[in-house]
């Protein structure tokens, strides 16, 4: 889960760690009195969980209140499109305003698992402001990791991160304390990414933390009631979010094959058949394993609605769930629903006679297999337009 710059930062200040004074707000009307109460010389940020505002356009330095006022309202309210959003874009509902620092240095600071090394990693880089996926690829000598064995960051290894940066004197310190802080937020708040991109060093000489961005682990999320609040579902696909209300497990997809199986694994290998046969997946789809009529119903409906979707492929095999009643489930979602796509059906175990008679006398035309892979073939040469 994803949370705004804004919110990053009160955490990050809760920790004791230092950011520029600002203020949030989503009305016009205010902006002229914060920039005012800040000294006047501001920046005012968008509030998008897109990453990469700044290249384009949502990050704006103003050099007075009146100036800030101009700035704000060419940014909230309006569409922002960063190579995150796509051309599509992202809405900007609300603003940070900032006092403006005055930055001598800009430096990367990124903590992640690493799976494969099953340790947290700590990075940092002196090229702050890139995007660290460009300066992994343009300047890998110059992000230095440090790989943390225990919950918790060593100050030796905090020194190390903040000697890395060519960091000295006060700052060095400043940065060591920083460095400490920020590891103890990551573990204590079940953060999946936690990122300071640029921290920087002001030409007073003091580090500041300018941008924030935490991802948070959607599986700890119940031990954090507060955090799980702040969760601003408007950035993320739609039908991903109704079927999360539903209770399914759904990830969206590029291709044009709908599919609906009970069992992660054998949607996996519905996904991995529909490949076989030369067609694309729309979607990763798990009913569960004794999805119900409303299941069965929930599920069509989302399928249904992804436009990119032009055939439905149905594979069930009934263990718990008896193969009659999911039937009855396809027929009434169907009646509901509507169909203005064709539909394949694979069913077997449990009541397959009975289950397949209701199809078959059901006001629709379903496509029905007994195999797994000709209901496959089936469903890629209709997604392609044959009939
Ligand atoms: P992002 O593009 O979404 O990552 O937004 P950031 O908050 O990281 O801002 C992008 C860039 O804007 C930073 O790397 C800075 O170079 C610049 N910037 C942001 N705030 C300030 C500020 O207060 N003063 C100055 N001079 N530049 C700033
Ligand atoms: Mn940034």
């Amino acid at each position: 889960m994803k949370v705004h710059e804004y919110q990053a930062k009160e955490f990050l200040r809760k920790y004791g760690i230092p950011t520029p004074n600002g203020k949030v707000t989503d009305q016009i009307s205010e902006v002229k009195s914060i920039a005012d109460e800040l000294g006047g010389k501001v920046v005012v940020k968008a509030q998008v969980l897109a990453g990469g505002r700044g290249k384009a356009g949502g990050v704006k330095l103003a050099k007075s209140s009146d100036e800030a006022v101009e700035v704000a309202k060419n940014i909230l309210g309006k569409k922002l499109y960063t190579h995150q959003t796509g051309p599509e874009g992202v809405e900007v509902k609300k603003i940070l305003i900032e006092e403006a620092a005055n930055i001598e240095k800009e430096f990367y600071v990124g903590i992640v698992l690493d799976r494969a090394a099953e340790k947290y990693i700590f990075m940092v880089s002196p090229f702050g402001g890139m995007e660290i996926e460009e300066v992994a690829k343009e300047h890998p000598d110059a992000l230095f990791k440090v790989y943390v064995d225990y919950l918790e960051l060593f100050p030796f290894q905090a020194r190390q991160l903040a000697f890395n940066l060519g960091l000295t004197g006060d700052a060095f310190k400043q940065a060591v304390k920083l460095f400490l802080k920020l590891f103890k937020l990551h573990v204590e708040l079940d953060a999946s990414l936690t990122e300071i991109n640029p921290l920087i060093l002001t030409k007073e000489g003091n580090i500041i933390a300018l941008d924030a961005k935490i991802n948070f682990d959607d599986n700890a999320l119940y031990r954090h009631k507060d955090i799980a609040e702040l969760k601003d579902d408007s950035e993320e696909d739609k039908l991903e979010v109704e079927a999360h209300k539903y209770n399914l497990n759904y990830v969206k997809l590029e291709g044009s094959v709908g599919c609906m199986v009970n069992g992660a694994g054998l949607a996996m290998a519905t996904m991995d058949i529909i490949k076989y046969y030369g067609g694309m997946p729309a979607n990763f789809l798990d009913v569960g394993g004794g999805a119900s009529v409303e299941t069965v119903r929930n599920a069509f409906k989302i399928l249904l609605e992804d436009k990119n979707v032009k055939v439905v492929l149905i594979n069930i095999f009934g263990g718990i769930v008896r193969c009659d009643r999911i039937a009855e489930g396809v027929v009434k979602a169907a009646s509901e629903v509507g169909v203005d796509r064709p539909v394949v059906i694979r069913l077997v175990g449990t009541n397959q006679e009975e289950g397949r008679e209701i199809l078959k006398n059901a006001p629709f035309k379903f496509y029905t297999f007994e195999t797994m892979s000709e209901a496959a073939e089936k469903a890629v040469e209709l997604s392609k337009g044959g009939n």
